[in-house]
């Protein structure tokens, strides 16, 4: 694609990184095949290559985003089906976050879009502001008719209850059986994650203990950023990921890490991203660099390290039939499908794949909450491809499709780790109980 960046727009280190990127773009459309929102809404400027051109016009031409720029870019899911598809591998993550920035910085959203916007920067990335969110919710639902409609899809969307933590809180979590540990990991726990389903976190912590691994959560992290990030919040994002990059490294150079256990797939794949967005700064580049370096996803790690003892016991003497739903962050953002499905054949169940499977769930960090529409959408049509499969449960390895997922069917869903723990000698999990 020709671009015509001023050599001034191009001392900015973001424009010259997009200007790479949008010439590597061939305009051939193929991406449009494998867009959730082109197939749904049918409408060139709903696929990528239409989001590209509107990006690079706004960007080129130092235009303040449009109302119409940004529907379209607001109804992208950042499932990065896209560049899977791309035979020219362009970058459309760094050019989406570029845009969303843009959009940030120029354009003054309607007051209830930057009410609803700000209310979920500040509650989601917080678990103590989201635990009692949690509360008030509940109390709000026997009124719920009173709110605005996307007030009262978020209401639905709180789980009922939280779930009771069963581990203590502790910042190291010490390998069991062994004098020395064999590798000494820090763990993401998430913002979100830690609240509604704590028993992943649990299940990651005990699955490596027992298999000689030590775990630090280290304190002060919380969020990876992400959930700002997409939002286009960047001041707020480059605050926590500083924070993460700082206390992690500072871990790494003092008592020593092997790796950055993320298990969830949307965190992961920002943190795998922190050496490119601090790529220009000389104070973190090299430190950011680190931390992405160090950074693997649960199946990752569990698959390049540790020989899994898998213990057989009377109550998973069954064959399971097991839906795995391969998350977006998961497969497109970072590359990973084969593995957690090859973990899973390891414990002598049957895993299947879901038709149509490279497409999103909808959930997509904030997006069920800002285009309900459209996330409905593409939920029906992943509930029907799921149900083609006539799982007795369902696995993936991230939250929000966990979340998302559950509130449309009533199949059974956990994460991937939850069933590896129960396999090597952890209990059978609770979601699991009438199986
Ligand atoms: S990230 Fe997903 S929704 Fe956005 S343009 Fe790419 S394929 Fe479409
Ligand atoms: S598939 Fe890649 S090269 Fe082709 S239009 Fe889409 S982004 Fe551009």
């Amino acid at each position: 694609m020709e671009t015509n960046f001023s050599k001034e727009q191009l001392k900015d280190k973001n424009n010259k990184s997009s200007e790479k990127i949008f010439r590597k773009c061939v305009h051939c459309g193929f991406c449009n095949a494998t867009c959730p929102t082109y197939q749904l809404l049918g409408d060139e400027l709903d696929g990528p290559r239409g989001r590209i051109y509107l990006i690079k016009d706004m960007l080129e031409n130092n235009k303040p985003a449009s109302e119409k720029i940004v529907k379209h870019i607001d109804r992208c899911l950042s499932c990065y089906s896209c560049m899977t598809t791309c035979p020219s591998g362009v970058n459309y993550m760094h050019l989406i976050d570029h845009g969303r920035n843009h959009i940030e910085k120029t354009y003054q959203r309607p007051f209830r879009d930057r009410f609803v916007r700000n209310f979920l920067s500040k509650v989601l990335s917080k678990s103590t502001n989201f635990r009692i969110i949690g509360i008030l919710t509940r109390l709000a639902k026997p009124f719920i008719f009173f709110f605005p409609k996307n007030i009262r899809e978020m209401i639905n969307l709180m789980p009922k209850k939280f779930p009771k933590k069963t581990l203590p809180n502790m910042n190291i979590y010490p390998a069991k059986n062994k004098k020395k540990p064999v590798a000494r990991v820090a763990l993401l726990t998430g913002c979100v994650q830690k609240v509604i389903a704590p028993q992943i976190n649990e299940a990651t912590i005990r699955l490596l203990n027992r298999h000689g691994i030590e775990v630090v959560v280290s304190k002060g992290i919380n969020c990876c950023g992400s959930l700002n990030h997409h939002l286009g919040k960047n001041d707020l994002a480059n605050e926590i990921f500083r924070k993460n990059i700082l206390i992690w490294y500072n871990e790494y150079l003092k008592n020593g890490l092997d790796a950055i256990i993320s298990n969830t797939s949307g965190c992961g794949t920002t943190l795998k991203d922190y050496g490119f967005i601090f790529r220009s700064d000389e104070n973190l580049k090299k430190k950011a660099k680190k931390i992405s370096e160090l950074t693997q996803d649960i199946s990752e790690y569990l698959d390049e390290n540790i020989k899994l003892n898998f213990i057989k016991k009377k109550e998973n003497d069954k064959e399971y039939k097991i839906a795995y739903h391969s998350a977006c962050s998961m497969q497109h953002g970072q590359k990973i499908h084969d593995i957690p499905i090859n973990l899973i054949k390891k414990t002598g169940n049957q895993v299947f794949d879901i038709p149509d499977g490279h497409l999103c769930c909808g959930s997509a960090g904030t997006y069920n909450l800002l285009q309900n529409d459209i996330a409905k959408k593409l939920l029906k049509n992943k509930i029907s491809n799921i149900e083609k499969t006539k799982p007795q449960f369902i696995t993936t390895g991230n939250i929000g499709c966990i979340t998302q997922i559950a509130n449309g069917t009533k199949i059974p869903i956990l994460h991937t780790v939850e069933i590896i723990d129960w396999y090597t000698g952890g209990p059978k999990p609770e979601v699991l109980r009438n199986l």
